[in-house]
């Protein structure tokens, strides 16, 4: 198991539920837009937020911001270490650095003294795209061993400075190299981790890449916080995210949508009806893991979803709703949703 640091009241690491983070694309000196979408992220389940930091008058912008919103903020900085300073004298939960492109060891020392002063953890990110050159050379290109070679060397730097409230994360878009670099990370160093495929792509390609390259870390047991990386709305990554930890069984209250392919039985809109319980079910915000099944047709419906804690199975212009695998009421097709989620309400409230 990993150790555990704090962002703000969030625990990471150390068996805390798997945190989710997303980052802001508005402006970063836009004060009001800033407060506005970290409330949305927060809204959609959002745990921690990051924001980017590329000047000064974005890092004495955090200050004003970190007054107005409920959940901890990472600072993230590249290049310039007066930067990180600041963000962290504006309150940042957690300042995230490469420590490669912020200079030399003098610089690193700057922030590392900045960060334990607040005691706030630092988040030493490593990228495909920033790798060492000596390490490159090293292995005849980017490879995994690479990538994880870099890591470790700077969280032994920050170590060796006398801190380790430390994350790491190192991040590739390329799924297996992503994998197997994450593999030996994790067997090298006892700091949680940061897990996502960065420039994981638009919402349909970021999600198969995301959910290839984060489930078999996740499954075992790698991955104290994540983030989904996509070219969208910030909201969809941590929706995503959500949908991806209920389906993987390791979500607070994630509810977990099940529905058959649809074959020559079925004779209602079977697509239309999954598509809206999983609408309602991000619309109501159920915290509770539930299982919900959306099947075709009664005959087989019940049966093979049996381990579902709720389920409707289509019939020709009606429907059965049934809870683990016993019916519970026969209900004409077009009253279906809102009668199972009626039910569902009820039941869990
Ligand atoms: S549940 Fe019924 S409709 Fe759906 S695939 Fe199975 S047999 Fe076909």
């Amino acid at each position: 198991m990993t150790k555990q640091v704090m962002c703000g009241n969030v625990a990471i690491g150390g068996g805390a539920p798997i945190s989710i983070q997303s980052m802001t694309n508005v402006s970063s000196t836009d004060e009001k837009e800033l407060v506005r979408q970290i409330s949305s992220l927060a809204a959609a389940g959002c745990d921690i937020v990051r924001v980017a930091v590329p000047d000064m008058e974005a890092a004495e912008t955090l200050k004003k911001v970190k007054k107005q919103i409920a959940i901890p903020l990472v600072a993230d900085i590249h290049f310039d270490y007066r930067l990180a300073v600041a963000a962290i004298a504006s309150g940042a939960d957690k300042i995230r650095i490469n420590p490669g492109n912020i200079g030399d060891a003098n610089r690193v020392r700057e922030v590392v003294k900045a960060a334990s002063e607040r005691n706030i953890p630092i988040r030493v990110g490593v990228n495909s795209g920033s790798l060492e050159k000596d390490i490159i050379e090293k292995n005849g290109g980017v490879t995994a061993e690479g990538l994880a070679e870099s890591a470790l060397r700077n969280l032994r730097l920050i170590e060796d400075m006398g801190y380790d409230n430390l994350v790491v994360s190192l991040k590739s878009s390329d799924v297996a190299m992503n994998y197997h670099a994450h593999k030996i990370v994790s067997e090298g160093t006892e700091h949680p981790i940061h897990i996502g495929i960065t420039e994981a792509g638009t919402i349909r390609r970021g999600q198969l890449k995301s959910a290839a390259g984060l489930s078999p870390l996740l499954l075992q047991g790698i991955g104290d916080t994540m983030r989904i990386s996509m070219t969208a709305d910030p909201v969809e990554e941590v929706i995503f995210a959500k949908e991806l930890l209920a389906i993987l069984g390791m979500a607070e209250g994630g509810v977990n949508i099940v529905s058959c392919p649809t074959c020559g039985r079925t004779k209602i809109d079977l697509q239309g009806l999954a598509e809206a319980v999983e609408k309602r079910m991000n619309e109501e915000k159920i915290a509770h893991n539930i299982t919900i099944a959306v099947m075709g047709c009664a005959v087989n419906g019940p049966g093979e979803a049996k381990s579902a804690d709720y389920g409707v199975a289509g019939g020709q212009g009606k429907g059965i709703i049934f809870s683990k695998g016993k019916i519970i009421k026969t209900t004409p097709e077009e009253h279906l949703l809102d009668e199972l989620i009626g039910i569902i309400k009820a039941d869990i409230k």
